[in-house]
């Protein structure tokens, strides 16, 4: 059902997503050459609980950890390991955090080191197409008016869109409904409701669609291998523009 959030429940989401805002920020500063995925992880747990949050990720349906890192080729749901991290290579750390009884997420894909010009693209217009799906999430548009923003956007790049994963609802889930997909038609798919908090969290691919689940279960890797970039955001459904209640400002003030 979807059901939109009262005031109250609003800001007790904000209080989540400024911590996982905050905590993507702390990951962004140990983003380097020679750093494994593991010690990110480690990072972004210890920031999350000293600041009084639970890692809403660890244990849930038996994931692992309490982020995702997804490197290079991995669309989402990495686990953290003891991979160490090279020039040039792209990561993407989801991270979820359980606090006062509700939820945060959200994502952001950090270059490492020097990246390559069509890598730093495909960063930037996952990026651009994040925002461009949240200036269509306004109060009486539809699920699919998002999903085609963020598509049309990203494929006059020439990058494709992951179809298998989607935005979610949040609040006292990590999931809720309407599923947000990242592709779709204007018009069509649920009506968004003011008041209603969705994660829109768009997953581009640099080469083709396709994606398949490695064999832990978890890992969705390209393909093709070619790299895939996701970024994603939490937002307040208003009338005339969405309010965003989680920011990368934070990640962007040192930089990355
Ligand atoms: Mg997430
Ligand atoms: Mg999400």
């Amino acid at each position: 059902m979807v059901k939109p959030k009262t005031e109250e429940e609003i800001e007790l989401l904000r209080e989540n997503a400024i911590i996982v805002s905050k905590t993507l920020a702390e990951v962004g500063k140990w983003v380097a050459p020679g750093v494994t995925t593991a010690k990110l992880n480690e990072v972004a747990e210890t920031f999350i609980r000293d600041n009084g949050a639970i890692p809403s990720f660890l244990g849930f349906e038996g994931f692992p950890a309490a982020t995702c890192m997804s490197v290079n080729d991995v669309v989402v749901h990495g686990f953290p390991s003891d991979y160490v991290l090279k020039e040039g290579d792209i990561v993407s750390a989801d991270i979820g955090t359980l606090y006062k009884g509700y939820n945060g997420d959200s994502a952001y894909t950090f270059p490492v080191g020097e990246v390559d010009e069509a890598t730093r693209k495909l960063l930037d217009v996952t990026k651009a197409s994040l925002y461009k799906g949240i200036e269509a999430a306004v109060a009486g548009a539809r699920t699919g008016d998002i999903g085609h923003a963020v598509q049309s956007y990203a494929e006059s790049f020439g990058f494709s869109v992951v179809r298998e994963l989607e935005g979610h609802g949040l609040g006292k889930e990590m999931h809720e409904a309407p599923g947000i997909p990242n592709y779709g038609r204007q018009g069509h798919g649920a009506r968004l409701p003011e008041g209603l908090v969705i994660c829109i969290e768009p997953m581009i691919n640099a080469g083709g669609r396709g994606v398949y689940v490695a064999r832990n279960g978890w890992a969705v890797h390209t393909s093709d291998h070619r790299k895939s970039a996701h970024f994603e955001l939490t937002v307040v459904v208003r009338r005339g523009k969405a309010e965003q209640l989680s920011t990368f400002e934070y990640i962007e003030s040192t930089g990355k």
